[in-house]
C-alpha cells in the first residue's frame, strides 16, 4: 500500500480507521509454510485473538490456515467464518467445564491446562480426545530477558506435576492426542525456544496416542527499522530436524502445530488517525489526534513501540513530536518522536497496528470503535462499519424512575 492508497483511504472511510494488507498476511504465512516444508504435516492455525475480524478469519482460512481460539466466541466467529471444526483447536485459560463441553459439541479439538479440569472431563468424557496444554518453565540464561513458561506462570500444567497427570490420564481411561506449549514471550533467542521443545519431546514420549505436538507461537516481529526478529528459517531448519528425530523414535509421523498470531497479521495492519491539533508548550510540540487508547491501547498497556509516519507531507522536514490521543486520561503514542513536519488535518499511520490493536479496542469515552479495511488485490474493501450512537445505546435498558416510585 503505498501513501496515496492510505490517503485515499482514510478520505472514503473517514478516520480513524484499521487497513489491512492481505498480501503481507499472505506473505507471512508463506513465508511460515515454506520454513517448515520438510515437514510432513504442518499445520498452521492462527491466533483469532490477534485480530478477529470474519474477513480476516475468512482470508487466512483460504491460505490454508486452520484456528486457534481462547474462547467459544471465537470458536462461533470462526465456524461463522467457514472454517471447519476440525480446523480449529480451543486453548483457553481459567474457563468453565461447561464451556469446554460446548466446544466439544461444536467438534472442535479442546485443549486442558489445568489438572483440575481435566480429570472432571475426563471422568465425564473419557472417549473425547483431549490435548493438554503443558508449562515448561524454562528461563532463558544470560542477558536474555526471555522467560518461558515461568514458575508463577497460570498458563499450563507444570511438567513437574506430569506423575500426577498421568495418574489422572490412567484412572480416567482418557484419550490424550496432542500435547501443547504456548510461550507467550517475544522469542528472539532460538535455542531458548528448541530447550522448551525438548521438555515438550520429554513430556510426549507418556502418552502412546499422540497425533500431533503444538508448539503454540511468541515469535517476534520488527517493530523497528533493522530491528531484530525470530529467525524463522533458522528455526524451521533446526526445530525439523529434531521434530523428525523424535517422530521417528515415537514410531509415527505426527503433525506440527504452530499457533502465530502477531507472525501473521501484526505487520500487515496500519492504524490511520487524522491530526486534531498542534499544541506548543514551552517544552514540547504535542500532536493530538483523533484517537486514544480506546482505540489501539498497546503503547499504553506494554510500552510497545509503533513506527508513526506522517503520510500527508512524508517529504516534510523532520521534527520532534510528542504524539497524544483525545481521551480524558494520559494516552500518549510516541514521545518526542521525529515525524516529518506535521500540519492539522495530517493524516498519520502507525505500524504494527494488526495484531492486538483492534481487537483490543473499546467504547471509552463514549467513542465509536473505527472502522476496518482490507486491501486486497489493489483495492480497499471495508470489512467492519464504524460504530454508530445506536450501537452506544445497544442493550441499554432506560428506566422510567417515575412509573417505577409510583408502583
Ligand atoms: C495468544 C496466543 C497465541 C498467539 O500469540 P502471538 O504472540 O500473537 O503469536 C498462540 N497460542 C495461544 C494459546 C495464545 O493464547
Amino acid at each position: 500500500m503505498t501513501n496515496q492508497d492510505l490517503l485515499d483511504i482514510a478520505k472514503e472511510f473517514g478516520s480513524p480507521v484499521y487497513v489491512y494488507d492481505a498480501d503481507k498476511i499472505a506473505f507471512q504465512f508463506n513465508r511460515l509454510k515454506k520454513a517448515f516444508s520438510q515437514v510432513k504435516d504442518l499445520r498452521i492455525h492462527y491466533a483469532v485473538k490477534a485480530l478477529s475480524n470474519i474477513s480476516i478469519l475468512k482470508y487466512l482460512n483460504s491460505l490454508g490456515s486452520g484456528m486457534d481460539t481462547v474462547s467459544v466466541q471465537e470458536v462461533k466467529l470462526s465456524l461463522e467464518a467457514g472454517v471447519p471444526p476440525k480446523d480449529i483447536i480451543y486453548t483457553p485459560n481459567g474457563v468453565s467445564l461447561e464451556e469446554i463441553e460446548q466446544v466439544v459439541r461444536l467438534g472442535v479439538q479442546i485443549n486442558i491446562d489445568n489438572l483440575s479440569i481435566l480429570e472432571q472431563f475426563g471422568a465425564k468424557h473419557p472417549d473425547v480426545p483431549v490435548c493438554i496444554r503443558i508449562n515448561p518453565h524454562i528461563l532463558a540464561g544470560g542477558n536474555s530477558k526471555i522467560s518461558v513458561g515461568h514458575v508463577d506462570s497460570k498458563f499450563g500444567i507444570s511438567i513437574h506435576q506430569m506423575p500426577l497427570l498421568l495418574r489422572i490420564v490412567e484412572n480416567t481411561g482418557m484419550n490424550i492426542n496432542g500435547i501443547h506449549m504456548h510461550t507467550g514471550s517475544d522469542i528472539l533467542d532460538i535455542e531458548v525456544f528448541l530447550r522448551a521443545s525438548e521438555i515438550l519431546f520429554d513430556a510426549a514420549k507418556n502418552f502412546k496416542n499422540l497425533e500431533f505436538l503444538d508448539f503454540g507461537s511468541g515469535f517476534k516481529v520488527p517493530y523497528r527499522e533493522n530491528d531484530i526478529e525470530t529467525d524463522i528459517e533458522e528455526l524451521g531448519e533446526k526445530l525439523t530436524e529434531r521434530f523428525k528425530v523424535f517422530c521417528k523414535e515415537y514410531g509415527r509421523e505426527l503433525t506440527l502445530v504452530f499457533e502465530p498470531g502477531k507472525f501473521l497479521v501484526s505487520e500487515a495492519g496500519k492504524f490511520l488517525a487524522k491530526v486534531n491539533v498542534i499544541k506548543q508548550t514551552t517544552s514540547t510540540v504535542f500532536a493530538g489526534i483523533d484517537t486514544g487508547f480506546n482505540h489501539l491501547i498497546r503503547p499504553m498497556f506494554y510500552g510497545s513501540h509503533h513506527d508513526i509516519k506522517n503520510v500527508s507531507n512524508p517529504e516534510g522536514k523532520f521534527r520532534f513530536y510528542s504524539v497524544v490521543g483525545y481521551i480524558c486520561e494520559t494516552d500518549t503514542f510516541a514521545n518526542n518522536r521525529r515525524i516529518a513536519e506535521i500540519t492539522e488535518g495530517d493524516i498519520l499511520a502507525f505500524s504494527n497496528a494488526g495484531a492486538y490493536s483492534f481487537s483490543m479496542a473499546s467504547n471509552f469515552n463514549s467513542r465509536y470503535r473505527p472502522a476496518e479495511v482490507l486491501y486486497y488485490n489493489g483495492k480497499a474493501h471495508l470489512i467492519r462499519e464504524r460504530e454508530t450512537f445506536e450501537d452506544l445505546l445497544r442493550h441499554q435498558k432506560v428506566i422510567d424512575f417515575q412509573q417505577v416510585t409510583l408502583e
